[in-house]
């Protein structure tokens, strides 16, 4: 019963291999007006303060289409969460304590849109994806960056996530042609996973 409760709590409305692969145009049309981005393994690697300048280009691109960028992190520094909001132009919240709804609904609140207007986009189902959809919003699962350089409560969460979905990553969601896997809607393919 609780693997049915988080199967349904924890599923990410889209998958992608990473936030480049995020449409911030179709986004705009369903009806988004804000995206709330993890910082860890989403953004940066894990400790890392190194901006890929692929990343930054999205950004620019997110929100050149309109769409309002926040950065909700569980990092307990500000440290390492401002220099790259900081590069980026774009505000932050920090010890979030993600899947709680609070910091996400502040959020929203601060930029000025309900909860149906956002998108949370992010590497963990049990922070992220579980934390959006309690919220109300939509939920977008990324690729993390780096597997290999993650927290080891982050390696535990991994093992939990595996428990429950089987592997939900968009690399695990192998043999789809590349404009398929972009933008996966995972609630018309939630059959088949
Ligand atoms: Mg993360």
């Amino acid at each position: 019963m609780i693997r049915s409760y988080l199967r349904r709590r924890c599923r990410p409305d889209i998958v992608v291999a990473s936030v480049q692969e995020i449409d911030p145009e179709a986004l705009r049309a369903r009806g988004i007006r804000a995206l709330l981005l993890d910082l860890d393994n989403t953004l940066v690697m894990w400790r890392s303060f190194d901006l890929r300048a692929e990343v930054s280009a999205w950004v620019e691109r997110a929100r050149r289409a309109g769409l309002q960028l926040c950065i909700v992190s569980n990092t307990s520094s500000t440290r390492r969460v401002e220099p790259v909001a900081r590069q980026l132009g774009i505000p932050y919240t920090a010890r979030a304590a993600k899947p709680s709804r609070r910091a996400f609904r502040r959020a929203a609140a601060l930029l000025g849109v309900s909860p149906s207007q956002v998108a949370v986009v992010g590497d963990q189902i049990f922070t992220d994806v579980l934390g959006g959809n309690r919220a109300g919003m939509l939920t977008i699962l990324v690729n993390p960056i780096n597997r290999d350089r993650e927290f080891i409560s982050t390696r535990i969460m991994r093992l939990l996530e595996r428990l429950v979905w089987g592997g939900i990553h968009a690399d695990r969601v192998a043999l789809a042609p590349a404009a398929e896997r972009e933008c996966r809607e995972t609630r018309r393919s939630a059959d088949t996973l």
